[in-house]
């Protein structure tokens, strides 16, 4: 599927508006340009693409809010050749963004299925991330420590498996609750055993599910 005048048209109405939510990091806009995030989704989507909401993408699972995968990049704050963890790799949207900002990006996704869906459409559009089938409260030690980790499905608690494979100085984003609410939490491992933990507001996503789906 091609970007064409009209997906870039949308594409930068929906990016206004995310600023306009208080997005302001010109690094995190730029990547958000970059990806047409129409393509990943099931084609006939393209309006509902540029829309700032969740969508389903199969598997019962959604590809986040545009405006929820700004803000959760910026908070990250990436540095180019950042090494990023990313649990729930769903349709790889937020990776993409993540690749775009010069990160090499390690990517969990628990269902096997999206798993496969998602690492195949990455080799067809030249997206490279290290793709992983797993259970992210597990993480992947073997690659780690990582510069940042990022959760994209809602966390009822960190594990110290995944605090372990933070760099001193690292930075870990995920949204922590139940699965009604959960508070968009960064988390900065400050030394060998010390945490530094701040709270950023209220947000909503699909529950961080222990051990994987065939
Ligand atoms: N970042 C994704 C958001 C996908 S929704 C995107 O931009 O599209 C959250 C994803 O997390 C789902 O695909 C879900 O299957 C996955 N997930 C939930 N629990 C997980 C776990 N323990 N380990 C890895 N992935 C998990």
């Amino acid at each position: 599927m091609i970007d064409n005048y009209k997906t870039k048209g949308a594409r930068r109405r929906l990016i206004e508006g995310i600023q306009r939510k208080g997005i302001d990091d010109e690094r995190v806009i730029e990547a958000l340009y970059k990806v047409p995030r129409h393509i990943f989704m099931e084609s006939g989507f393209i309006e509902q693409a540029y829309v700032d909401q969740a969508f389903p993408i199969g598997a019962g699972q959604t590809i986040s809010q545009p405006y929820t995968v700004a803000f959760q990049t910026q908070l990250l704050g990436i540095n180019k050749g950042d090494k990023i963890l990313e649990i729930g790799t769903g349709s790889g949207y937020q990776t993409a963004v993540l690749i775009e900002l010069g990160a090499k990006v390690y990517t969990i996704e628990r269902q096997y299925s999206l798993f496969l869906k998602t690492q195949s459409f990455f080799h067809k559009y030249g997206y490279k991330a290290h793709c992983f089938y797993g259970d992210g409260y597990i993480g992947k030690p073997t690659y780690g420590p990582y510069n940042k980790i990022l959760i994209t499905a809602a966390a009822p608690y960190i594990s110290d498996e995944l605090k372990q494979q933070l760099k001193i100085g690292g930075v870990l984003v995920a949204p922590i609750g139940d699965s009604y609410s959960q508070t968009m939490t960064s988390i900065i491992r400050i030394s060998e055993n010390e945490y530094k933990k701040e709270k950023f507001g209220e947000f909503v996503f699909v529950p961080m599910l222990k051990g994987v789906e065939k």
